[in-house]
């Protein structure tokens, strides 16, 4: 098995350490045929991107696929969204979405979000309810209608490490994004999906990409630690987007 492409991984522009020139180097040198930009999205107050900067970020990802077009690679811009309500809503609005190439959603602490009980909810009682169950099966089912409930308002392409932070309901997640033609991630860095979780995706019709999730340029395009999950759970190969034999 081997990855043709890798649609997750950051930049200086949010807390990654390398430009998108380097990431795009290591990719090539790969052979890697596409590679994603995705940065952390505005609402993350600690290292989201800054909204403007993602204009700027597709003038540079244009001028890189100009100067790349020979070479086999094309670079995508997109942003690793984050949920900012239990609405549904994203820190992402349709002015950045109209620029983007691809849209990742994904959970993550240490986001401002619209209300303080929503902030609570998502950033103190999930890691909370992950060390001690209180709570767990009421925040399993609003954190789960919260991606739903993006993924009918928004053009998301793939589901960020699904159950990663803030628990989910993988078969209602899976069967909804299924629905939309949305892939679930297999997350070389983080540990979710796990094993056990991209088993209970695989019983419903949904796919995958393995993805690097690289903060360093020399990691774009490392997912052994996705592979391997992958072949735990035996995922047939046809139902990975960005793998070939
Ligand atoms: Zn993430
Ligand atoms: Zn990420």
């Amino acid at each position: 098995m081997k990855i043709t492409a890798d649609y997750h991984t950051h930049t200086i522009y949010s807390h990654g350490k390398g430009t998108i020139r380097e990431n795009v180097e290591v990719a090539l040198e790969r052979g890697l045929k596409e590679i994603g930009i995705c940065d952390h999205g505005p609402g993350h107050y600690m290292y989201g991107v800054k909204r403007e900067k993602l204009f700027k970020m597709r003038k540079e990802v244009d001028k890189l696929n100009e100067e790349y077009k020979d070479k086999g690679i094309k670079v995508l811009l997109g942003v690793e969204a984050n949920i900012i309500g239990y609405d549904g809503t994203i820190d992402v609005d349709d002015d950045i979405i109209d620029i983007l190439d691809i849209l990742l959603l994904g959970f993550h602490y240490g986001v401002l979000l619209n209300s303080i009980n929503e902030y609570l909810l998502l950033n103190v009682l999930n890691p909370v309810s992950n060390i001690i169950p209180l709570f767990r099966d009421k925040l399993i089912k609003k954190n789960t209608n919260a991606i739903i409930k993006a993924i009918e308002k928004y053009p998301i392409d793939i589901i960020t490490h699904p159950g990663d932070k803030a628990r989910l309901d993988i078969k209602r997640i899976a069967e909804a994004a299924y629905e939309r033609g949305i892939a679930l991630e297999i997350n070389a860095k983080h540990n979710q999906l796990s094993v056990e979780n991209i088993k209970i995706a695989l019983d419903t019709k949904v796919d995958f990409y393995i993805n690097s999730d690289a903060h360093y340029p020399e990691d774009v395009g490392n997912v052994e630690e996705g592979f391997e999950r992958a072949k735990k759970a035996n995922v047939p190969i046809n139902r990975i987007k960005n793998v070939e034999d």
